[in-house]
Order: structure tokens, then C-alpha cells, then sequence
């Protein structure tokens, strides 16, 4: 299965990297060229507990060279979905497959504009990285990944690409209720990565203050109350499971919160927005996820 992965920065390169490693044909298709260019020449360095591997991997900034692809996965920032699709479309034969496995919600929708929607898989993952600078990155994260026909129907291509991605050590389960598994990331997104990066705290300290949790449980409260309006089957306790992320996660900086240190666009259109988006759909009001929507937008405009 001929991979190509549209943005290879940290989650990209991790995937690409394992893959590679484990004998497939992998592209990686970024529009940074000193990346790229790093790539080229001295492999894709992949640091993972404390160890450092290379990985000798084909790396590109224009997809005209690759020909065509069985598989494009993307893994561009969010607000960078609809450019990265359709620089895309000229890697699509008859069945090519186009698979997601980014955060926040949107995703699927932006591929299904420009793509059939009988080729588009969806998918999240639980795996983590970061980019340590041009064709350096570090695996950070080791949670399984799900992959799921929008219908919900188990295929053989769902199965065929979880095989792949376990036979790179990569953690991979077919899911018949992938939307639901998109919406209990989504949830733990909504609850921890705002309100850390606004407040400038690490993931922990989000438990530590009676304040911040009276703020995380309203936030993720109205985005359980949207699911559950959409028909999101919600299983368990999602509040707990957000929980037991920030305390997995305690150290950690969360991804919106460097975007913000580093005055860089956040994914806030595609996490708490889109919360707000949907309940503006459904009638429902969510003043706390506005409020901190509005609040990371002010900032973004500051920069
Ligand atoms: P990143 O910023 O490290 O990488 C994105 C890359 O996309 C960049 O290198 C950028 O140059 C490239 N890009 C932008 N536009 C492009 C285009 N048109 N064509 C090709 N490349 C393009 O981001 P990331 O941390 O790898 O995150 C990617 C997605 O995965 C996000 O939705 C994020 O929320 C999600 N995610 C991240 C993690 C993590 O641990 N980093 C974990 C789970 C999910």
C-alpha cells in the first residue's frame, strides 16, 4: 500500500518513519523545504526514549513526483486541511483512499468537499510527537489508533491499513463507531488545550486550582451535551477519561499552549469552535466554549 503523507511535520514523520521502518512505501510531502531538504540529505532522525534512529525516507515539497498513491494520510494543522486536499488530488486514481487521523472536527468534512466520499476513511490517534527542528522529531505519545469507515461497516481496506500500521508497531484497531471515537478526543482537546494555553499552565496543573476545574468540566460539559444532541453514542464517563489524560500528560505543554508561546496559529476553529459551530446548528447555547474561543481568536489577531 504506496503511502503518501500530506504534511510531515511531527505526527507525519512518526507515522512515515514507522512505516518506512517496517518496509512500506512511504512519501513524505511537506511544504517546508529546509525540512524536506534535511530529509533529503541526512534521513528522517526519530528520537525515542532517550534513543536516536534515522530513517532514510522519501521526502518531497511537491507531490508531482510521487506519482500516484494507494493511501494519502493527512497530518497538516487543521486550519491547513482544505490547501493540503487539494495539492492532493493529482496523487487519486480510481482507488486511491484519503484517511485522516488529525485532531478536532471538521476534518472529514473538508475532504469530503473536494473527494468522493465512498474513498474517505477517518480515523484519531493516540500517538504523540514533536518536532525538534528540520528532519528531527521525537515519538512523545504511545496511545492506540482507530481507523473506521464513515458508515461504520468493518471492510477490508479498514483492516488492511490497521495491519499495516501494527506491523510498524503502531498501535491500530478498526473501529464500527470511528465518529464516536472522534468526538472522545474531542472532548479531552476541549477541556485541557485552551484553557492551558490561555492560563499558561502545564497539562497537571489544570487539577491542581478549584477554578480551573470548575472551567474544564463546564467546557467539556457543553461539548458532551452537543454530542449527545448529534446522536454521539457517549460511553462511560468522558469528564473521568479527560481526567486521567491530564494526569498521564501532567508535564506537558499542550500543543495549543506552545502554539500561543510561540505566537502561532492555534487548531481553536477545529476544537472548541467547532463545538460552538455545532451547537449554533443545533439551537444550543455554549457560552464557555465561545468565551474561550473568542479568547484565543483576540489573541491570535495580536500576534
Ligand atoms: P506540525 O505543525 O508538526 O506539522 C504539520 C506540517 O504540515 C508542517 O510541517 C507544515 O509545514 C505542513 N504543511 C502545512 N501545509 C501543508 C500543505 N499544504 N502540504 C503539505 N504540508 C503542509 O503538526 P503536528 O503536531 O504533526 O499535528 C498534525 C495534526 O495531528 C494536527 O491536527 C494535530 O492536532 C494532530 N495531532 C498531533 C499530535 C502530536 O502529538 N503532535 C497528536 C495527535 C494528533
Amino acid at each position: 500500500m504506496k503511502t503518501v503523507i500530506i504534511g510531515a511535520g511531527a505526527m507525519g514523520s512518526l507515522f512515515g518513519g514507522l512505516l518506512s521502518l517496517s518496509g512500506k512505501e512511504v512519501w513524505l510531502v511537506d511544504v517546508w523545504e529546509e525540512h524536506v531538504d534535511a530529509i533529503r540529505s541526512n534521513g528522517l532522525a526519530i528520537e525515542e526514549k532517550g534513543k536516536a534512529e534515522t530513517v532514510s525516507i522519501n521526502a518531497t515539497s511537491g507531490v508531482t513526483s510521487v506519482g500516484k498513491a494507494d493511501l494519502i494520510l493527512y497530518f497538516v494543522k487543521t486550519y491547513h486541511t482544505e490547501k493540503a486536499i487539494n495539492d492532493s488530488l493529482v496523487l487519486q486514481k480510481e482507488d486511491t483512499l484519503f484517511l485522516t487521523l488529525q485532531n478536532g472536527l471538521g476534518n472529514e468534512e473538508m475532504i469530503c468537499k473536494q473527494v468522493d466520499r465512498k474513498k474517505v476513511i477517518l480515523g484519531v490517534t493516540g500517538q504523540g510527537a514533536t518536532l525538534l527542528g528540520p528532519g528531527q522529531i521525537r515519538h512523545a505519545g504511545w496511545g492506540k489508533t482507530y481507523v473506521g469507515e464513515l458508515d461504520g461497516k468493518i471492510t477490508d481496506r479498514t483492516d488492511q491499513i490497521a495491519r499495516m500500521l501494527n506491523n510498524a508497531g503502531i498501535e491500530t484497531e478498526v473501529s464500527s463507531r470511528i465518529h464516536d471515537l472522534v468526538w472522545e478526543k474531542l472532548f479531552v482537546n476541549v477541556g485541557i488545550n485552551a484553557l492551558a494555553a490561555l492560563l499558561g499552565l502545564k497539562n497537571g496543573q489544570l487539577l491542581d486550582y478549584p477554578e480551573t476545574l470548575r472551567l474544564l468540566e463546564s467546557l467539556v460539559s457543553e461539548a458532551i451535551e452537543v454530542a449527545k444532541r448529534k446522536g454521539i453514542q457517549v460511553q462511560g464517563n468522558p469528564m473521568d477519561r479527560v481526567k486521567v489524560v491530564i494526569e498521564a500528560t501532567r508535564e506537558n505543554r499542550c500543543s495549543m499552549g506552545q502554539d500561543l508561546d510561540r505566537k502561532r496559529r492555534t487548531e481553536i476553529d477545529a476544537i472548541n469552535g467547532a463545538v460552538v459551530r455545532e451547537a449554533e446548528r443545533l439551537g444550543i447555547s455554549v457560552p464557555y466554549n465561545r468565551m474561550i474561543t473568542d479568547l484565543i481568536k483576540v489573541i491570535e489577531k495580536t500576534f
